[in-house]
């Protein structure tokens, strides 16, 4: 094949799932309905959905083959033993459960190892990851490099962590006070931004000479990997494979959504190599989730999962997905619309702050975005700023707000063609010629913890 800068599907189309886009006063009216909050919309009502990659990939035939094979035994049935090969071929652990989701990994992990007051360290916390760290009384700490928050730096590693800042972290706060450290690859909150190989192994370093516990949040790692093999001197001629078993072999164990990297609709593994840990875990692993073999999922999810690993970290698959998202991208920035550089592996982070510099973060520019892309062309992104991560500080009692305000267009896997995103191009391109007439949102509902899901709005 001649190598092409976007490289065409390597797959063809099977079956198909019709959407529609609904008139645009009706769209009005959804938007109304649901408090201008668009995870509290009808999937129905969407033409383009782009709200998350998370669980909203195209299967392949070998998974809808694999599901057939399901084995719905309680106990040790023969999927939860082929999701436990791939498991171990791929990562390498010594001991590894199902979970119905990556959270539920975060929360089983949490609630054995955090205390109240403790602290957590990572590159940038995902929220759920956040949220369950928070839940435990415990403290998420971001200690991603300066880089992250600069969107125009083209940084190729701008989700590495900050070693100074780690080390000065430990000095501080104390290793008693760190149960476990962590890094997210790629770095989704930060704009799906992969770490580099040279720091995993300089985060792997300081943890373990602290005795800190090392746990990568691995959602993305096949992209992550894939990353590393195109801009890493050392790793082009390795396998993403190979990679990804190098980079797992310098932690202690992971956690990670399956609904990303491992293509699958549901699912999520818990990895480790302690033993007494992997017991605690495992209790709390079938008060919460389920029997240790299934893990709140159905064997069918196990078997889908077994393949979608291996699919996930296919090299011709990865280089059209990384290429597509790559597209999406250069045609916004051919329209003026920044995004953040370089682009990430799973989607494109629109900055809202640069489109919209009259409204100010506590009036939701990112938010703002949302609603009128929908607005213009019923597609759903899912705001990255304020209304996700700003938070009153328990300490000092004021309201921290994150560096960028964001709009990420997220690329379902194996889902979406090029002229879906030509269209989403031009609908931005669209919005940003009137831009100046959009005004901000105020909350008329606010959860404490993860508002974003629940949240309602009222335009300005
Ligand atoms: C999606 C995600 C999670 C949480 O996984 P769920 O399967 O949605 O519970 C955790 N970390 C990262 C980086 C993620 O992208």
């Amino acid at each position: 094949m001649t190598k092409h800068p976007y490289p065409p599907e390597p797959f063809r189309i099977k079956v198909v799932e019709p959407i529609r886009l609904i008139p645009r006063e009706a769209r009005e009216a959804a938007l109304k309905e649901a408090g201008y909050n668009l995870f509290l919309m009808k999937a129905e009502d969407m033409f383009i959905d782009l709200l998350t990659d998370s669980g909203t990939g195209a299967m392949s035939q070998e998974q809808w083959a694999a599901i057939m094979r399901g084995d719905e035994s309680y106990a040790g049935a023969r999927s939860y033993h082929r999701l436990k090969a791939a498991v171990e071929d791929v990562f390498g652990f010594k001991h590894f459960m199902p979970t119905h989701q990556g959270r539920a990994a975060e929360n089983i992990l949490a609630a054995v190892l955090v205390k109240p007051g403790q602290w957590v360290p990572s590159n940038m916390h995902f929220d759920t990851t956040d949220a369950n760290i928070r839940a435990r009384h415990g403290r998420p700490a971001n200690l991603v490099i300066d880089e992250a928050s600069d969107p125009e730096n083209r940084h190729p590693f701008k989700g590495n962590m900050d070693i100074n800042k780690l080390k000065a972290f430990i000095a501080k706060y104390g290793r008693e006070q760190i149960p476990m450290g962590m890094i997210t690859v790629t770095n989704n909150a930060g704009g799906g931004q992969p770490v580099s190989m040279e720091n995993l192994k300089a985060v792997s370093q300081v943890y373990h000479e602290n005795d800190i516990p090392f746990f990568i949040d691995a959602a993305r790692y096949a992209e992550n990997c894939f990353f590393i093999k195109q801009r890493e001197p050392g790793y082009e001629n390795k396998s993403v494979k190979e990679i990804a078993r190098e980079m797992f072999s310098l932690a202690d164990g992971m956690t990670m959504s399956a609904k990303k990297d491992a293509i699958v609709n549901i699912g999520g593994l818990l990895c480790l190599n302690d033993d007494t840990l992997f017991q605690n875990l495992k209790n709390e692993l079938i008060l919460r989730e389920g029997f240790p073999t299934y893990g709140g999922l159905a064997g069918r999810d196990l078997d889908a999962m077994a393949v979608g690993l291996y699919e996930g970290l296919d090299e011709d698959y990865l280089s059209y997905r990384l290429g597509q998202t790559a597209y999406l991208a250069s045609r916004l920035n051919d329209n003026g619309i920044p995004t953040i550089q370089p682009t990430g592996g799973h989607g494109v982070y629109v900055n809202a702050g640069a489109i919209f510099p009259h409204i100010p973060n506590y009036e939701f520019p990112a938010q703002a975005l949302a609603v009128e892309l929908y607005r213009e062309g019923g597609i759903r992104g899912v705001e990255i700023g304020s209304v996700m991560f700003a938070c009153l500080d328990p300490e000092d009692n004021t309201w921290h707000y994150p560096a960028l305000e964001l709009l990420r267009l997220a690329i379902p896997r194996r889902t979406y063609t090029q002229s879906h995103l030509d269209y989403v191009a031009d609908c931005l391109a669209a919005i940003k010629s009137r831009a100046n007439k959009v005004k901000g949102y105020k909350f008329t509902y606010a959860p404490e913890l993860l508002r974003h899901f629940t949240a309602r709005f009222e335009p300005l």
